[in-house]
């Protein structure tokens, strides 16, 4: 827990960049120790020739994007990934040098023109693609060469061109003026589940659609297939780059890899106390009364809500930490506040810290654990803290 004494830089807070963390009602704690440690431990796993690309799209996964990236930057990370022009933007705006590549699939004029002019780094998906960016280009400069990444789809169907066109896609844009092929790359869809049958065909079309391509006398600058949980699955997946998200963010793809290296979570959640009272068995709690005390109880409010992004579903299933024990939360979750059943813990104290998500003494709640009880992953609980919640950083 971080005193109020404590000095400590907001890492990312929209509403006001100096509001003094400690004064409000929740936080994200971000310990960007914990996610340079993250980023070492992957690169241990890689040889000298592979690149680290840290994912940081949808705000670094909810953790800050800027801090993170210059955090990941310092680690042993040399590429960014972003999936919008806009967040590509915001890296370039903080004075974040490095190439970032956009993982999304950009085609507009607008978004064609911002990644010209801040030097980010398009992902070409499909042939039509391809044929704008190079006629876009023209428009804005006859002597530019944008670096592209040619994206092949070996079996997610999503961004790419199936793997069977690669070699006429590779062509096409080694014809065209203005485009100059950077990297060649593909992406898994199964590389978290225990059974890699799935994972090893998309590999195998990746390898001979290299194949084919280096046949013509094309040698690719750079190739990259594998997310997080291809990194930690198999060393022949890290081909010249991995790109990593949820790994460097401390949490584990799957059960089984978590063998593989030691990552400590970066994000925590908390929030005060607001008000502390006795509740009467039989008495009602939050809308719709889903709760009713089943005997007197010490009943504690918590400034923290859906509006937050603590997930509505997790209504009377979840639980917090209070010195390091664990409290029932109680009733409907509401927008900006939360109930706890606090008759175990003596004498409670308005303005106590809770501990939503993290560590506290020897007790965790992880993503995981919120994941598991909603049916979703670990990725999605990360993305869903709403920047009401202001990310300050721990140390
Ligand atoms: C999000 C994303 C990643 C990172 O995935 P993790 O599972 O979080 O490591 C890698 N590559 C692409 C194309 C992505 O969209």
């Amino acid at each position: 827990m971080l005193s109020h004494e404590q000095q400590t830089s907001i890492v990312s807070y929209p509403q006001c960049d100096t509001y003094a963390w400690y004064s409000q009602r929740a936080w994200v704690e971000i310990d960007l120790a914990a996610l340079s440690h993250n980023v070492k431990q992957l690169r241990q796993l890689l040889s000298q020739k592979t690149q680290l690309m840290a994912v940081v799209k949808a705000d670094a996964y909810g953790h800050g994007a800027v801090s993170v990236a210059k955090t990941v930057l310092e680690s042993g990370a040399s590429w960014l990934g972003v999936a919008t022009v806009p967040e590509g933007i915001q890296l370039r705006e903080a004075g974040i040098k490095p190439p970032i590549l956009v993982l999304g699939a950009a085609q507009t004029t607008e978004q064609i023109h911002a990644i010209a002019h801040w030097e980010l780094e398009p992902t070409l998906c499909s042939p039509k693609q391809a044929l704008v960016f190079s006629d876009i280009l023209e428009t804005i400069d006859v002597d530019a060469t944008l670096p592209v990444h040619v994206k092949l789809d070996t079996g997610m169907s999503r961004l790419g061109t199936n793997w069977q066109q690669a070699v006429e896609f590779i062509q096409l844009v080694e014809r065209l003026p203005h485009l100059r092929i950077a990297s060649i790359y593909s992406h898994l869809a199964t590389a978290d589940s225990p059974d890699p049958t799935i994972m090893n065909l998309q590999h195998q079309r990746f390898e001979d659609a290299i194949a084919q391509i280096k046949a013509l006398g094309i040698e690719p600058p750079c190739l990259h297939f594998a997310n997080s949980a291809g990194t930690l699955t198999n060393k022949a997946l890290h081909y010249d780059m991995v790109r990593t998200g949820l790994a460097i963010y401390g949490h584990y793809p799957a059960e089984h890899l978590r063998h593989t290296v030691n990552l400590k979570p970066v994000m925590q959640v908390k929030a005060r106390v607001t008000q502390v009272k006795n509740i009467a068995a039989g008495t009602g709690v939050s809308y719709g009364y889903r709760y009713i005390a089943p005997h007197d109880i010490r009943l504690a409010v918590v400034g923290i809500g859906y509006a937050d992004g603590i997930p509505r579903n997790l209504s009377n299933k979840m639980q917090v930490l209070i010195r390091g024990q664990l409290v029932p939360q109680i009733g409907s979750i509401t927008m900006d506040q939360i109930m706890l059943d606090v008759s175990n813990i003596s004498d409670i104290q308005e303005g106590e810290v809770v501990t939503l998500l993290g560590q506290d003494r020897d007790r965790q709640i992880t993503a995981d654990d919120w994941a598991n009880e909603l049916g979703t992953i670990s990725w999605e609980i990360l993305c869903s803290f709403k920047h009401r919640l202001p990310r300050v950083a721990a140390d």
